[in-house]
Protein backbone atom coordinates (compact mmCIF):
# COMPACT_ATOMS: atom_id res chain seq x y z
CA UNK A 1 0.00 0.00 0.00
CA UNK A 2 1.31 3.36 -1.00
CA UNK A 3 2.14 5.75 2.28
CA UNK A 4 0.20 8.79 2.38
CA UNK A 5 1.80 11.63 1.04
CA UNK A 6 1.72 14.58 3.81
CA UNK A 7 -0.15 17.18 3.54
CA UNK A 8 0.15 21.16 4.45
CA UNK A 9 -2.33 24.04 4.98
CA UNK A 10 -1.91 27.40 5.74
CA UNK A 11 -3.41 30.96 4.94
CA UNK A 12 -3.52 34.83 5.41
CA UNK A 13 -6.48 36.95 5.77
CA UNK A 14 -6.78 39.89 2.59
CA UNK A 15 -6.46 42.50 5.54
CA UNK A 16 -3.57 44.79 3.94
CA UNK A 17 -0.48 44.28 2.13
CA UNK A 18 2.05 41.15 2.42
CA UNK A 19 4.42 41.99 5.03
CA UNK A 20 8.05 40.77 6.19
CA UNK A 21 6.27 38.50 9.45
CA UNK A 22 3.82 37.27 6.48
CA UNK A 23 6.63 36.46 4.40
CA UNK A 24 9.22 34.73 6.71
CA UNK A 25 6.72 33.50 9.77
CA UNK A 26 4.58 31.99 6.56
CA UNK A 27 4.90 32.21 2.89
CA UNK A 28 8.59 31.27 3.03
CA UNK A 29 8.04 27.86 4.43
CA UNK A 30 5.28 27.76 1.76
CA UNK A 31 7.94 28.18 -1.05
CA UNK A 32 10.11 25.20 0.64
CA UNK A 33 7.37 23.05 0.50
CA UNK A 34 5.51 23.44 -2.17
CA UNK A 35 9.32 21.61 -3.62
CA UNK A 36 8.39 18.64 -1.67
CA UNK A 37 6.65 15.84 -2.72
CA UNK A 38 3.54 17.04 0.17
CA UNK A 39 0.14 18.16 -1.38
CA UNK A 40 0.23 21.98 -0.58
CA UNK A 41 -2.98 24.00 0.04
CA UNK A 42 -2.56 27.93 0.03
CA UNK A 43 -5.99 30.12 0.46
CA UNK A 44 -6.66 33.78 1.05
CA UNK A 45 -8.32 33.79 4.30
CA UNK A 46 -11.56 36.09 3.35
CA UNK A 47 -13.94 34.68 5.85
CA UNK A 48 -11.81 35.39 8.24
CA UNK A 49 -10.97 38.94 7.31
CA UNK A 50 -14.89 39.64 8.34
CA UNK A 51 -13.88 39.59 11.51
CA UNK A 52 -12.30 42.29 11.88
CA UNK A 53 -14.32 44.34 9.64
CA UNK A 54 -17.00 46.75 10.23
CA UNK A 55 -18.34 48.10 7.34
CA UNK A 56 -17.93 46.87 3.27
CA UNK A 57 -14.63 47.00 2.46
CA UNK A 58 -12.34 45.63 -0.60
CA UNK A 59 -11.87 42.58 0.26
CA UNK A 60 -12.28 40.90 -2.95
CA UNK A 61 -9.61 43.33 -4.63
CA UNK A 62 -7.36 42.75 -1.89
CA UNK A 63 -7.53 39.41 -2.36
CA UNK A 64 -6.72 39.21 -5.57
CA UNK A 65 -3.88 41.73 -5.06
CA UNK A 66 -2.53 39.19 -2.56
CA UNK A 67 -3.03 36.32 -4.65
CA UNK A 68 -1.23 38.32 -6.93
CA UNK A 69 2.09 39.06 -4.57
CA UNK A 70 2.00 35.27 -3.68
CA UNK A 71 2.90 34.57 -7.58
CA UNK A 72 5.36 37.55 -7.62
CA UNK A 73 7.10 35.47 -3.94
CA UNK A 74 6.88 32.09 -6.16
CA UNK A 75 3.76 30.22 -5.08
CA UNK A 76 2.93 28.30 -8.24
CA UNK A 77 -1.10 27.27 -8.98
CA UNK A 78 0.69 24.57 -11.12
CA UNK A 79 2.48 23.17 -7.66
CA UNK A 80 0.45 24.15 -5.15
CA UNK A 81 -3.40 24.22 -4.37
CA UNK A 82 -4.20 27.96 -4.04
CA UNK A 83 -7.30 28.61 -3.20
CA UNK A 84 -9.93 31.33 -1.45
CA UNK A 85 -11.30 30.64 1.63
CA UNK A 86 -14.76 31.63 0.58
CA UNK A 87 -14.74 29.64 -2.62
CA UNK A 88 -14.75 26.23 0.08
CA UNK A 89 -18.24 27.00 1.60
CA UNK A 90 -18.35 24.11 3.10
CA UNK A 91 -15.94 24.85 5.64
CA UNK A 92 -18.06 27.01 7.41
CA UNK A 93 -20.35 23.84 7.37
CA UNK A 94 -17.75 22.16 9.41
CA UNK A 95 -17.44 24.85 11.46
CA UNK A 96 -20.65 24.94 12.29
CA UNK A 97 -20.44 21.53 13.41
CA UNK A 98 -17.07 21.75 15.39
CA UNK A 99 -18.64 24.90 17.31
CA UNK A 100 -21.05 22.20 18.57
CA UNK A 101 -18.10 20.83 20.75
CA UNK A 102 -16.44 23.65 21.36
CA UNK A 103 -16.64 25.20 24.87
CA UNK A 104 -17.18 29.13 25.19
CA UNK A 105 -15.05 29.30 28.25
CA UNK A 106 -12.04 27.43 25.58
CA UNK A 107 -12.85 30.54 23.37
CA UNK A 108 -12.85 33.23 25.78
CA UNK A 109 -9.00 32.05 26.27
CA UNK A 110 -8.10 32.23 23.17
CA UNK A 111 -5.13 35.23 22.27
CA UNK A 112 -6.70 37.13 19.96
CA UNK A 113 -10.11 37.35 21.55
CA UNK A 114 -8.41 38.61 24.79
CA UNK A 115 -6.02 40.92 23.32
CA UNK A 116 -8.95 42.79 21.57
CA UNK A 117 -10.86 43.07 24.70
CA UNK A 118 -7.84 44.58 26.20
CA UNK A 119 -7.72 47.00 23.51
CA UNK A 120 -11.46 47.70 23.54
CA UNK A 121 -10.99 48.77 27.27
CA UNK A 122 -8.30 50.80 25.93
CA UNK A 123 -10.05 52.50 23.55
CA UNK A 124 -13.99 52.91 24.25
CA UNK A 125 -14.68 54.72 20.92
CA UNK A 126 -13.91 51.70 18.97
CA UNK A 127 -16.09 51.48 16.09
CA UNK A 128 -18.78 49.23 15.33
CA UNK A 129 -19.34 45.62 17.03
CA UNK A 130 -15.48 44.22 17.16
CA UNK A 131 -16.39 41.13 19.92
CA UNK A 132 -18.51 39.40 17.82
CA UNK A 133 -19.54 36.14 17.72
CA UNK A 134 -17.44 35.50 14.47
CA UNK A 135 -14.41 36.83 16.64
CA UNK A 136 -15.25 34.76 19.30
CA UNK A 137 -15.50 31.76 16.73
CA UNK A 138 -12.20 32.43 14.67
CA UNK A 139 -10.09 29.55 15.80
CA UNK A 140 -12.98 27.35 15.17
CA UNK A 141 -13.21 28.36 12.10
CA UNK A 142 -9.17 28.19 11.55
CA UNK A 143 -9.67 24.72 12.51
CA UNK A 144 -12.26 23.46 9.99
CA UNK A 145 -9.72 25.19 7.59
CA UNK A 146 -7.10 22.85 9.16
CA UNK A 147 -9.38 19.70 9.38
CA UNK A 148 -10.83 19.91 6.34
CA UNK A 149 -7.86 18.96 4.16
CA UNK A 150 -6.59 16.27 6.74
CA UNK A 151 -3.56 18.50 6.95
CA UNK A 152 -0.40 17.28 8.91
CA UNK A 153 1.53 20.35 8.68
CA UNK A 154 0.32 23.82 9.32
CA UNK A 155 3.13 26.34 8.52
CA UNK A 156 2.58 29.67 10.31
CA UNK A 157 4.04 32.15 12.44
CA UNK A 158 4.85 31.53 16.25
CA UNK A 159 1.50 34.16 16.98
CA UNK A 160 -0.80 31.37 15.45
CA UNK A 161 0.83 28.55 17.78
CA UNK A 162 -2.18 28.59 19.81
CA UNK A 163 -4.48 28.54 17.40
CA UNK A 164 -3.07 25.09 15.93
CA UNK A 165 -3.26 23.93 19.14
CA UNK A 166 -7.04 24.68 19.66
CA UNK A 167 -7.56 23.09 16.42
CA UNK A 168 -5.86 19.53 17.41
CA UNK A 169 -7.96 19.48 20.90
CA UNK A 170 -10.78 19.87 18.48
CA UNK A 171 -10.04 16.67 16.18
CA UNK A 172 -9.37 14.84 19.31
CA UNK A 173 -12.13 15.53 21.05
CA UNK A 174 -14.70 15.19 18.12
CA UNK A 175 -13.15 11.73 17.67
CA UNK A 176 -13.03 10.37 20.95
CA UNK A 177 -17.15 12.20 21.64
CA UNK A 178 -18.50 10.35 18.41
CA UNK A 179 -16.14 7.55 18.78
CA UNK A 180 -14.91 7.48 14.30
CA UNK A 181 -11.65 8.61 12.86
CA UNK A 182 -13.35 11.13 10.65
CA UNK A 183 -10.65 14.04 11.75
CA UNK A 184 -7.13 13.87 11.10
CA UNK A 185 -5.03 15.30 13.70
CA UNK A 186 -1.91 18.06 12.54
CA UNK A 187 0.80 18.09 14.04
CA UNK A 188 1.77 20.78 16.78
CA UNK A 189 3.77 23.98 15.27
CA UNK A 190 7.43 23.59 15.55
CA UNK A 191 9.59 25.83 19.02
CA UNK A 192 11.52 27.30 15.64
CA UNK A 193 8.46 29.30 14.24
CA UNK A 194 9.11 33.16 13.54
CA UNK A 195 7.68 35.87 15.49
CA UNK A 196 8.60 38.78 13.74
CA UNK A 197 8.22 42.29 15.49
CA UNK A 198 6.81 45.45 14.54
CA UNK A 199 8.76 48.54 13.42
CA UNK A 200 7.40 50.56 16.21
CA UNK A 201 9.52 48.10 18.49
CA UNK A 202 5.78 45.71 19.64
CA UNK A 203 6.18 42.22 19.99
CA UNK A 204 4.46 41.58 16.42
CA UNK A 205 4.44 42.79 12.83
CA UNK A 206 1.05 42.81 12.07
CA UNK A 207 -1.24 43.58 9.21
CA UNK A 208 -4.39 45.49 11.17
CA UNK A 209 -0.87 47.59 13.54
CA UNK A 210 0.43 49.97 11.37
CA UNK A 211 3.99 48.61 11.64
CA UNK A 212 4.47 47.25 8.65
CA UNK A 213 7.42 46.53 6.33
CA UNK A 214 5.76 45.46 3.23
CA UNK A 215 7.16 43.33 0.39
CA UNK A 216 5.94 45.79 -1.69
CA UNK A 217 7.22 48.68 -0.73
CA UNK A 218 9.93 50.44 -2.86
CA UNK A 219 13.28 51.65 -2.15
CA UNK A 220 12.53 55.19 -0.89
CA UNK A 221 9.61 53.88 1.14
CA UNK A 222 11.93 51.14 2.88
CA UNK A 223 14.08 53.82 3.85
CA UNK A 224 11.43 56.29 5.69
CA UNK A 225 10.44 53.46 7.56
CA UNK A 226 13.50 52.23 8.62
CA UNK A 227 14.99 55.42 9.74
CA UNK A 228 11.62 55.79 11.32
CA UNK A 229 12.66 52.50 14.13
CA UNK A 230 13.08 53.87 17.15
CA UNK A 231 17.11 53.45 18.38
CA UNK A 232 17.10 55.65 21.23
CA UNK A 233 19.38 53.22 23.53
CA UNK A 234 23.34 52.90 23.15
CA UNK A 235 24.68 49.31 22.89
CA UNK A 236 24.60 48.00 26.36
CA UNK A 237 26.59 44.47 27.22
CA UNK A 238 24.96 41.40 26.12
CA UNK A 239 25.17 38.54 28.52
CA UNK A 240 25.88 36.35 25.85
CA UNK A 241 28.86 35.60 23.66
CA UNK A 242 26.74 33.42 20.93
CA UNK A 243 26.03 34.57 17.64
CA UNK A 244 22.78 32.77 17.17
CA UNK A 245 20.33 35.40 16.21
CA UNK A 246 17.52 33.26 18.22
CA UNK A 247 19.68 34.06 21.87
CA UNK A 248 20.93 37.27 20.85
CA UNK A 249 18.27 39.20 18.96
CA UNK A 250 15.77 38.63 22.00
CA UNK A 251 18.20 40.61 24.79
CA UNK A 252 18.69 43.88 22.00
CA UNK A 253 16.41 46.36 23.21
CA UNK A 254 13.26 47.97 21.22
CA UNK A 255 13.84 48.73 17.56
CA UNK A 256 17.17 47.13 17.37
CA UNK A 257 15.58 43.68 17.80
CA UNK A 258 14.05 44.19 14.31
CA UNK A 259 17.03 45.87 13.06
CA UNK A 260 18.82 43.02 13.51
CA UNK A 261 16.38 40.16 12.69
CA UNK A 262 15.47 41.66 9.61
CA UNK A 263 19.50 41.89 8.54
CA UNK A 264 19.70 38.08 9.75
CA UNK A 265 16.61 37.80 7.33
CA UNK A 266 17.64 39.15 4.09
CA UNK A 267 21.37 39.85 4.88
CA UNK A 268 24.43 37.61 4.07
CA UNK A 269 25.51 36.05 7.42
CA UNK A 270 28.62 38.12 7.41
CA UNK A 271 26.89 41.63 6.85
CA UNK A 272 24.85 40.38 10.49
CA UNK A 273 27.89 39.39 12.21
CA UNK A 274 29.59 42.37 11.32
CA UNK A 275 27.60 44.66 12.58
CA UNK A 276 26.75 42.60 15.96
CA UNK A 277 30.28 42.79 16.65
CA UNK A 278 30.06 46.35 15.89
CA UNK A 279 27.07 46.82 18.78
CA UNK A 280 29.40 44.42 21.11
CA UNK A 281 32.38 47.15 20.60
CA UNK A 282 29.78 49.93 21.14
CA UNK A 283 29.82 53.23 19.50
CA UNK A 284 27.73 55.32 16.97
CA UNK A 285 26.90 53.05 14.02
CA UNK A 286 23.01 52.70 14.01
CA UNK A 287 22.80 55.31 11.37
CA UNK A 288 24.96 52.86 9.23
CA UNK A 289 23.00 49.60 10.56
CA UNK A 290 19.89 51.39 8.67
CA UNK A 291 21.30 52.30 5.61
CA UNK A 292 22.00 48.25 5.05
CA UNK A 293 18.99 46.99 6.37
CA UNK A 294 17.01 49.49 3.82
CA UNK A 295 19.50 48.75 0.98
CA UNK A 296 19.59 44.84 1.53
CA UNK A 297 15.43 45.05 2.37
CA UNK A 298 14.96 46.93 -1.00
CA UNK A 299 17.02 44.53 -3.24
CA UNK A 300 14.57 41.54 -1.57
CA UNK A 301 11.94 43.26 -2.86
CA UNK A 302 12.69 44.32 -5.78
CA UNK A 303 12.33 40.83 -7.86
CA UNK A 304 9.03 40.64 -6.30
CA UNK A 305 7.73 44.23 -6.95
CA UNK A 306 8.95 43.43 -10.79
CA UNK A 307 6.55 39.92 -10.50
CA UNK A 308 3.62 42.03 -8.93
CA UNK A 309 3.15 44.18 -11.69
CA UNK A 310 4.33 41.60 -14.66
CA UNK A 311 1.27 42.69 -17.25
CA UNK A 312 0.60 38.09 -17.02
CA UNK A 313 0.07 38.20 -13.22
CA UNK A 314 -3.38 40.01 -13.78
CA UNK A 315 -6.37 39.38 -12.46
CA UNK A 316 -7.47 36.80 -15.92
CA UNK A 317 -4.83 34.73 -14.52
CA UNK A 318 -5.40 34.51 -11.02
CA UNK A 319 -9.74 33.65 -11.66
CA UNK A 320 -8.77 31.29 -14.24
CA UNK A 321 -6.33 29.12 -11.50
CA UNK A 322 -8.91 30.21 -8.92
CA UNK A 323 -11.37 28.38 -10.40
CA UNK A 324 -9.18 25.45 -11.36
CA UNK A 325 -8.12 24.50 -7.78
CA UNK A 326 -11.49 25.48 -6.15
CA UNK A 327 -12.25 22.13 -8.42
CA UNK A 328 -9.40 20.48 -6.95
CA UNK A 329 -9.76 21.25 -3.30
CA UNK A 330 -13.70 20.72 -2.83
CA UNK A 331 -13.75 17.27 -2.89
CA UNK A 332 -11.12 16.80 -0.58
CA UNK A 333 -13.00 19.03 1.88
CA UNK A 334 -16.61 17.28 0.92
CA UNK A 335 -15.31 13.87 2.14
CA UNK A 336 -14.17 15.41 5.29
CA UNK A 337 -17.37 16.90 6.24
CA UNK A 338 -19.64 13.97 4.87
CA UNK A 339 -17.72 11.93 7.39
CA UNK A 340 -18.59 14.07 10.28
CA UNK A 341 -22.11 14.06 9.51
CA UNK A 342 -22.05 10.85 9.56
CA UNK A 343 -20.04 10.48 12.94
CA UNK A 344 -22.65 13.26 14.30
CA UNK A 345 -25.30 11.16 12.96
CA UNK A 346 -27.52 13.34 10.99
CA UNK A 347 -26.18 10.89 7.99
CA UNK A 348 -24.87 12.23 4.73
CA UNK A 349 -26.26 15.09 2.54
CA UNK A 350 -28.94 14.26 0.29
CA UNK A 351 -28.02 16.01 -2.50
CA UNK A 352 -24.08 15.98 -2.94
CA UNK A 353 -24.29 12.24 -3.89
P1 LIG B 1 -3.80 40.83 10.84
O1 LIG B 1 -3.14 41.91 11.63
O2 LIG B 1 -4.88 41.31 9.93
O3 LIG B 1 -4.22 39.64 11.69
P2 LIG B 1 -1.31 39.52 10.20
O4 LIG B 1 -0.19 40.35 9.74
O5 LIG B 1 -1.31 39.03 11.62
O6 LIG B 1 -2.66 40.30 9.84
P3 LIG B 1 -2.38 37.02 9.25
O7 LIG B 1 -3.12 37.02 7.94
O8 LIG B 1 -3.15 37.01 10.51
O9 LIG B 1 -1.38 38.28 9.21
O10 LIG B 1 -1.36 35.81 9.28
C1 LIG B 1 -0.80 35.25 8.09
C2 LIG B 1 0.41 34.42 8.41
O11 LIG B 1 1.50 35.28 8.73
C3 LIG B 1 0.24 33.49 9.62
O12 LIG B 1 0.92 32.30 9.34
C4 LIG B 1 0.91 34.25 10.74
O13 LIG B 1 1.39 33.39 11.76
C5 LIG B 1 2.05 34.91 9.99
N1 LIG B 1 2.48 36.14 10.67
C6 LIG B 1 1.77 37.28 10.82
N2 LIG B 1 2.50 38.19 11.48
C7 LIG B 1 3.70 37.60 11.78
C8 LIG B 1 4.88 38.02 12.45
N3 LIG B 1 4.96 39.24 12.93
N4 LIG B 1 5.91 37.16 12.56
C9 LIG B 1 5.82 35.90 12.03
N5 LIG B 1 4.74 35.43 11.38
C10 LIG B 1 3.69 36.27 11.25
MG1 LIG C 1 -3.08 37.97 12.38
Amino acid sequence: MSARKEVILSGIRPTGRLHYGNYFGAIHHFLRLQQSDATCFYFIADYHALTTITEKTEIYRQTLDMLRTYVACGLDPAKSIVYRQSDLPSTAELSLLLGMITNIGHLERGTTYKDKMIKIQDDPKIDGNPLSYGLLGYPVLMAADILIVKADVVPVGDDQRQHVEMACDIAEKFNHRFGCEALHRPRAVGRDALRLPGLDGSAKMGKSDNNTLDLLDDPKTVLTKIKGVVTSTDPLPLDTDSNDPDQVIPKLPGGLSVLYRLLNLVAPEEVYLDFLQQYRDGGKFYGNLKKAVAEHVSKFNEPIIEKFNDPANNDDFIMDFLRENAKKVTPVALDTVEACREAMGIGRSLYRG
